[in-house]
């Protein structure tokens, strides 16, 4: 495929043993996330896809979007979800404060991504939302979810681990937090792929200036938003954040961004009667995750219908 000699990616030829694997231990590891937070009183809620809001994905560090997908549907302008940010905001204020959701996500990477073995156009999130919550409540929710699929995996697949040849290490939680400023300062604007190739364990990394949505401390200019990486250069996993909920910064925040008010309109509005509640939250990639778990070398090898960047297949 271009250069990219993937495995399993020939939709033409029976799956292999290698890839039936890779899909029970996804089964496995969504039953365990899925049970955990039911257990917990959270809400399952289903995905949408077309919305007249969605996250703006900017300003970001890590920006790669070569196009947007927008489509008129009834004469409205509505786009593919490039995450469901502004519904888990809503949501959580309304009624369910406790949710998740297994959101699929559209995002068209540049062509160049393919190369970096952790990109797809088309992928799902794990994404969980808590009123009131802080940024350590979902750090904790996080763990046991990692811990405990990790460790379900190690003891009830372990089949599936020897038929691909992945050694896993229970990792120890509460991870480790660092800060991105002393991160950047230590190893440049590459901390990402250096620190991912130096640790055992997954580690977060905090104050990562970014999109709107994600809350900033007026006084220290401190953002409370973190990023989740893994080992073995398999990178970023987990965005998330504590979240904006007052009607002047959140409108000082997208004018800053160059942002169109008018696609957050529910955002501002719940906002301005003071309906908009605090919350924090964060969404797990979901095939980035598998990736590490079965040891895939691209995350596209864990889809049973590949989405790599610059790549159209014909299912
Ligand atoms: N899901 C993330 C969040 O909850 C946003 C993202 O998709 O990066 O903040
Ligand atoms: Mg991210």
């Amino acid at each position: 495929m271009r250069g990219l000699m993937l495995e399993g990616l020939d939709l033409r030829k029976p799956m292999s043993g290698h890839k039936l694997a890779i899909l029970r231990i996804q089964a496995g590891v969504l039953k365990v996330m899925v049970n955990k937070l039911l257990e917990r009183g959270f809400y399952w809620i289903l995905p949408v896809i077309l919305s007249k809001s969605t996250d703006p994905l900017w300003p970001d560090p890590d920006f790669s979007i070569e196009k947007r997908i927008e489509v008129e549907i009834y004469g409205e302008k509505v786009s593919a979800m490039q995450s469901m940010i502004v519904h888990k905001r809503v949501l959580v204020s309304l009624g369910p404060e406790k949710i998740f959701i297994l959101s699929p996500n559209i995002r068209i990477e540049r062509r160049d991504r393919a190369a970096t073995g952790r990109h797809l156009y088309e992928f799902t999130q794990f994404e969980v939302e808590v009123a009131y919550a802080k940024m350590h409540d979902i750090f904790r929710i996080y763990e046991e979810l990692i811990t405990e699929s990790i460790k379900y995996v190690k003891e009830s697949l372990p089949h599936e681990l020897e038929i691909l040849g992945r050694e896993l290490r229970i990792p120890q939680a509460p991870f480790k937090v660092y800060k991105r400023i002393e991160l950047e300062e230590k190893y440049g604007s590459s901390w990402q792929d250096e620190i991912s190739k130096i640790i055992k364990d997954p580690v977060w990394v905090t104050g990562i200036p970014r999109q709107f949505y994600d809350y900033e401390d007026p006084e220290t200019g401190e953002w409370r938003n973190y990023d989740l990486i893994l080992p073995e250069g398999y990178g970023e996993v987990i965005s998330g954040a504590e979240r904006e909920y007052e009607y002047e910064k959140l409108v000082m925040k997208l004018e800053r961004d160059g942002l169109e008010k008018s696609s957050y309109k529910i955002l501002l509005d719940l906002a301005r009667e003071g309906l908009l509640k605090p919350s924090a939250g964060a969404g797990l990639g979901i095939e980035r995750f598998i990736a590490y778990i079965t040891g895939a070398r691209h995350v596209a090898e864990v889809q049973p219908f590949p989405r790599i960047p610059g790549i159209v297949p014909d299912v």
